[in-house]
């Protein structure tokens, strides 16, 4: 599919924009208390499993003094989420961070978005005009259209960053309902050129997440919409990267990772995919050359329906079997299975890296 055609703008190192990858993002589920090093392993572990960029809440002076430390060390650009006060969004861009995220709706006078913008310009730091459909103004939140009153208010938001000569801007339009989130973005990107920035807002659990987000972004997707995703779920942060990454690979627009196909088992079944799965998924999401993996529960049916697979696993009884396109290479046990896949996983690895 094309891309519709969108200006690039730079949060940090990543580009966001109709000419680059779209990028996956997140949000830090929870007050961050201090700078540590845990903080960062964690940012690291979503970075290798395919976080491009996130998000943190800055309610307070205090919060901005982590971000502040957080910036120089993050292994991916770090974006300060503003609500109300223009004040902490002036000490966040004052911070380093790369990019703030506003609703300039209820930050208030004009003359304190404004500032926002001089300060923004002056650090480079990009602005996300956020919009979701729950927290509208009052004066608008009971217009039949939300779809056209949210572009209304996009468009004198926007004119407002393009009186200060300042277009470093990045949109989001969310709503928990999902075809509301559909309409808004497609007409967006109907009469603008700005990135976008999808999501539905409040989609609830993994799975009710998935679907609906799968289903809105796929869609806008499928359209050419999109510059940039959060798949937001009520749940743990790498799922929301997963599920990012699935639904762009869905799409044929993640240019590496794995593909991973495994079977659900049956009575059939000699070997028990669903826990060499939960054991090596976190593992697999780090692999960024294009790798086909096939887990299969038994090995009557499964190298043979899993034969296109780069490489796969299988089993009986006690004997479990590595097979690389079809073909059994490997015979081992299930306390060496895991250790043994990884090391065959790495030629593969090695094999593509060298190609
Ligand atoms: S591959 Fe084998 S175990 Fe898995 S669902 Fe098919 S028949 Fe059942």
């Amino acid at each position: 599919m094309e891309r519709k055609k969108t200006k690039t703008v730079m949060v940090g190192n990543v580009p966001i924009g109709s000419g680059h990858p779209i990028a996956v993002q997140t949000m830090w589920d929870k007050p961050i208390q201090a700078y540590s090093i845990a903080l960062l392993d964690e940012i690291g572990a979503l970075h290798r499993l395919g976080c491009n960029i996130i998000r943190f809440s800055a309610q307070s002076d205090a919060d901005i003094d982590i971000l502040k430390k957080l910036v120089p060390d993050s292994p991916v650009p770090v974006v300060a989420d503003i609500h109300f006060d223009f004040k902490l969004a002036l000490k966040s861009i004052a911070a380093g961070v790369q990019k703030i995220r506003i609703n300039p709706g209820n930050i208030g006078a004009d003359w304190k978005v404004r500032e926002i913008i001089h300060a923004a310009s002056d650090q480079n730091c990009a602005i996300r005009i956020g919009l979701n459909g729950g927290s509208l103004p009052v004066q608008v939140r009971n217009n039949k259209n939300r779809s056209e009153t949210m572009i209304n208010l996009v468009e004198d938001y926007i004119n407002l960053f393009l009186s200060e000569s300042f277009e470093n801007i990045i949109i989001s339009l969310k709503d928990s309902d999902h075809e509301i989130t559909y309409q808004v973005n497609k007409l967006f990107s109907e009469r603008f050129t700005y990135p976008l920035h999808l999501g539905v807002t409040e989609a609830g659990p993994v799975i009710p997440s998935i679907i609906r987000s799968a289903y809105t972004l796929g869609r806008l997707l499928q359209e050419g919409i999109g510059d940039t995703i959060r798949v937001s779920i009520t749940g743990p942060l790498k799922d929301e990267i997963y599920a990012g990454k699935e639904i762009l690979k869905m799409m044929n627009l993640y240019e590496s990772g794995v593909k991973l196909v495994s079977c659900p088992k049956c009575g059939r079944s000699g070997f028990d995919t669903h826990w060499f799965v939960s054991e090596m998924q976190d593992y697999f999401q780090t692999i960024t050359n294009n790798i086909s993996i096939a887990v299969m529960g038994c090995a009557v049916n499964g190298p043979g329906e899993a034969s296109h697979a780069d490489i796969g696993i299988t089993g009986i009884g006690k004997e479990v079997f590595i097979f690389r396109k079809g073909e059994i290479v490997k015979k081992t046990t299930k306390q060496k299975c895991k250790i043994e896949f990884i090391e065959e996983l790495q030629k593969v690895i090695d094999e593509k890296t060298n190609n």
